[in-house]
Order: C-alpha cells, then structure tokens, then sequence
C-alpha cells in the first residue's frame, strides 16, 4: 500500500525549498518588463518577499526541529523525528505515533487535529 503521508519537517523543507525558486523566478521574470519601471520593481519586490518568506519558513523548521521528538524508526532503524502525535518517518515514510492509545491503529492526520483530541478526551 502506497502511504501518501510525508514527514511533517520534511514537508515543510521543500515549501521553503520551492518559494525560494518561486520568488527567483519571479524576480526573472520581472526582468521582461523592462520598459516599465513600476511593473519590474512590483515583481522584484514580490520575488524579494517570496525569498524573504522561504527565509523565515526555514527559521521556523529550525525552531520545530528542535522541539520534534527524536525517534528511531521500528521499520529502517534510522534516527527521525517526530512532529505532532503522529508523523511518517523521514527516510521509509512509516508511519508512526507518540501516543500509545493510538498505537496499531491506522495512520490519520487527524489525530494531530486540536478538535478530535479534545472529542476524545471527552469520550474517556
Ligand atoms: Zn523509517
């Protein structure tokens, strides 16, 4: 079964990974407008933002980074982290989990939702 579940950390890297190319090519492609001053300074501040944003997402990874759980993973024996209650592995994208409630049972993002934690909570 393909798993579409991707590490958290992982998932964010390559957003901030993608702006910093969105924001080059924008800035790039603020160079056809040559003739227009405003046009051209408009992409380039745009891109310049886009640059900037991937900038401060990589600052925020760092800062979760630290706070994730480091794990090693049952299935590749690698040392990953652990996002949230529940995360896939880094490397073999096993699915894994902090809560032993939860342990054996099928992989769900939601049980990283606020909502659902409080629901079950009130089950108990
Ligand atoms: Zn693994």
């Amino acid at each position: 079964m393909q798993l579409k579940y991707t590490n958290k950390i992982n998932k964010i890297r390559t957003f901030a990974l993608s702006l910093v190319f969105i924001g080059i090519l924008i800035m790039y492609i603020g160079i056809f407008f040559k003739t227009s001053v405003l046009l051209m300074t408009i992409f380039m501040i745009i891109g310049f933002l886009a640059t900037m944003a991937s900038a401060v997402v990589y600052f925020w990874i760092g800062m979760l980074s630290t706070k994730a759980v480091q794990v090693e993973c049952p299935n590749c024996h690698k040392t990953t982290k652990v996002l949230g209650k529940v995360d896939a592995c880094m490397y073999c994208k096993q699915p894994l989990t902090l809560d032993p409630s939860l342990e054996g049972k099928e992989f769900d993002e939601k049980y990283n939702n606020k909502k659902y934690q409080k629901q079950m909570e009130k089950q108990k």
